[in-house]
């Protein structure tokens, strides 16, 4: 499915590019159908809409929600992110957004003093400095480019591997909506729920199929495939999923700008025989 691309970042949250740069970006590589899907804010939408108006782009409301879910045998809380699509009427999203802005904005500051003795310095200005001073809008990406700027790492995936992914000092969980919750206000807002990257939580393949299996229990309407550097054993049993379940799928690129140069924006999975688009649901 060739110029579509339904999983974007912005620099409202953790992209480089700005909402009106990615679209017009977007436009040069021939892209017809944009989501612009930051991390729990759709702040960026309003810029972006008079640049994809001017191409002719049709731009896609969107946002991808810090979710969790969890599985009884396992006792454990496991994060997923959802991404959500065309809203018809955001209102109630817009609300549970405001609450998971003030997580994200609690986090930052909680992981920055985490932080100040394992470094011994507090880089929370900094970190806020990289979005606008607007602390509902700091992700960890923004926190580990700091610390290579800083010189405690030399690159972004060494700061997570160091200092703030799960089971690390500074790492601090976000407490965001439950799955099925969040599945329901996407829904109440005229909106489509999308699994993001079901192959980027670093679960077993067991877990991804529950995982799979209560998201379309719980109402969810499409799920993300995996990009084609995953192996081809673990696509097909996400393609198994999808078909089993009655999913529809959805496909991006996750694209973060100069933040992560080696996803392009545009670069989308191959959309198999058989498999529904959600994008031919939009109205
Ligand atoms: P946050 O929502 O604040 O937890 O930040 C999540 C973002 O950090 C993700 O969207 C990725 O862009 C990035 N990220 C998460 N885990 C890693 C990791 N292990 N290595 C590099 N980047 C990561
Ligand atoms: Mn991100
Ligand atoms: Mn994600
Ligand atoms: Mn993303």
């Amino acid at each position: 499915m060739q110029g579509v691309d339904l999983h974007t970042h912005s620099n409202i949250s953790d992209g480089t590019l700005s909402p009106e740069q990615l679209v017009r970006a977007a436009g040069e590589i021939g892209i017809h159908t944009l989501a612009l899907t930051d991390h729990d804010t759709m702040d960026g939408l309003s810029l972006a809409e008079g640049a994809a108006k001017d191409l002719g782009i049709k731009l896609v409301s969107g946002v991808e929600i810090s979710s969790q879910w969890s599985r009884p045998a396992t006792k454990k809380n496991y994060g997923v992110h959802i991404v959500a699509l065309n809203m018809q009427h955001p209102e109630p999203l817009l609300a549970l957004l405001e609450q998971q802005k003030q997580i994200r904005a609690v986090r930052a500051k909680q992981i920055c003093d985490l932080l100040i003795p394992l470094i011994g310095e507090d880089i929370y200005a900094d970190v806020v400095a990289k979005v606008d001073n607007v602390p509902d809008r700091v992700t960890r990406t923004h926190i580990a480019k700091t610390l290579v700027e800083k010189g405690y790492v030399s690159r972004a995936q060494q700061a997570f591997d160091k200092y703030i992914k799960e089971g690390k000092k500074a790492y601090v969980k976000f407490d965001g909506l439950g799955l099925e919750e969040t599945i329901q206000v996407i829904h109440a807002s005229g909106g489509f729920a999308v699994l993001a990257h079901p192959t980027r939580y670093d679960l077993s393949a067991t877990n991804i199929r529950y995982l799979i299996e209560i998201f379309a229990q719980f109402g969810g309407d499409a799920v993300e495939l995996p990009p084609a550097v995953e192996p081809l054993g673990t696509r097909q049993m996400v393609d198994r999923m999808i078909a089993e379940h009655g999913l529809k799928v959805s496909v991006g690129s996750d694209f973060h700008g100069d933040n992560m140069p080696w996803i392009r924006l545009g670069n989308i999975p191959r959309v198999k025989e058989g498999q529904a688009g959600i994008w031919e649901s939009f109205v």
